[in-house]
């Protein structure tokens, strides 16, 4: 198995599995129960994790680009430089400016 996808916000993350679920390809969610210990652990090590089998991690990872590509949707303009910016960028290519 392959962790393919992990996300702190768990609803997303079963988004995800019912997308690859309807592209045929089968996977697992684990740290499913583990979210709200406040405890030790930091946030990260208790997101919900999405695992596939091996052979269908490639597959997998297409669709999920795929699929974040359609959530992310348009383009954005730095509000520093005016540039336009692809929408999978978090901060603006010119200036660095953090996206708004
Ligand atoms: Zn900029």
């Amino acid at each position: 198995m392959k962790l393919i996808y992990t996300h702190e916000n768990k609803i997303i993350v079963e988004n995800t599995r019912n997308y690859l679920c309807e592209k045929g390809i089968e996977s697992v969610l684990r740290n499913e129960y583990s979210s709200g210990g406040m405890g030790e652990l930091s946030p990260l090590e208790t997101w919900p994790e999405l695992w596939v089998a091996d052979s269908d991690f490639n597959k997998g990872k297409a669709a999920i680009e795929t699929l974040v590509g359609e959530q992310q949707g348009e383009s954005w303009v730095c509000i520093q430089c005016k540039e336009d910016n692809d929408p999978a960028f978090e901060t603006c290519w010119s200036c660095q400016a953090e996206r708004t």
